[in-house]
């Protein structure tokens, strides 16, 4: 069972002077979640946040989204972060660029599919995709309750082929299915390769609030401070947040530590 973050000074791992990695999910950790996710934007304050502590020498900041690429860099648009987008698949930062070949391998699937999908949730109020160039998400956050089966089975029928194939996988998050590369690469891969680029021994943070965020909590179990916004008790993080609106609050001490 996780604990309440702030019940406690959990941020003394960090002796002065060290160095470490704060890793943050984008969608439910920095923003709040939207019906919409092209009107997820950052908030001036959490945005300045962010910039203060990407100045100190002894801070390195990432940030993972399932969102392509491109678009958590514009979102954020901070140039001194690493971003991963698509869970990790593709990534890029200071001296950094890297996208995993199986995303690459996919990508002409994924479109093939997300035509199909197109056609099929047609008419379907409030069903819409999201291109990501190397994963497809169909969201379901609008549609009608009664409705929510079928779009679930549509997607099930459409992808079947593919999942027997083992090219592709799927992703159940909130209030939406993920089509991704069938690959074992995930956040907390990702978040590993990031650190290992690093090469500096850095205390690992890692902030998130979903089911895709857990492979990173268990990734960093033992050897950093994992904290998962909202309470699950099934989790592998170490410690919780009550919601998105504590985030600010927690870079906020963050902030302090690296400024020692
Ligand atoms: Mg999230």
């Amino acid at each position: 069972m996780p604990s309440y973050f702030f019940e406690g000074n959990h941020l003394h791992k960090i002796k002065a002077g060290q160095k470490f990695a704060l890793f943050l999910d984008f969608d439910g950790t920095l923003v709040p979640i939207q019906k919409d996710p092209a009107k997820c934007f950052l908030s001036e304050k959490v945005k300045e946040q962010l910039r203060l502590i990407t100045r100190s020498k002894y801070c390195y900041l990432s940030i993972l989204s399932g969102r392509s690429l491109s678009d958590i860099r514009k979102r954020v648009g901070i140039r001194t972060i690493y971003y991963g987008g698509n869970h990790g698949l593709d990534i890029s930062g200071p001296g950094v660029r890297y996208t995993h070949p199986k995303a690459l391998k996919a990508e002409s699937i994924i479109k093939g599919v997300k035509q199909q999908l197109k056609k099929e949730i047609k008419g379907i109020g409030g069903a819409w995709l999201e291109d990501k160039k190397f994963t497809l998400s169909l969201h379901f956050r609008s549609v009608k309750k009664e409705g929510i089966p079928f779009v679930k089975n549509i997607f099930d029928k459409t992808v079947a082929e593919f999942l027997e194939k083992k090219s592709l996988a799927e992703i159940k998050g909130k209030k939406v299915l993920e089509l991704v590369p069938e690959v074992s690469w995930d956040k907390g891969t990702a978040v590993l390769w990031i650190l290992q680029r690093l090469k500096d021994n850095s205390l690992s943070i890692y902030i998130g609030d979903d089911q895709t965020d857990e492979t990173a909590f268990k990734a960093l179990s033992k050897r950093g401070i994992t904290i998962r916004i909202g309470s699950s008790k099934r989790t592998f993080a170490d410690y919780y947040l009550k919601g998105h609106w504590e985030v600010s609050q927690l870079l906020k001490q963050i902030q302090k530590v690296t400024n020692n």
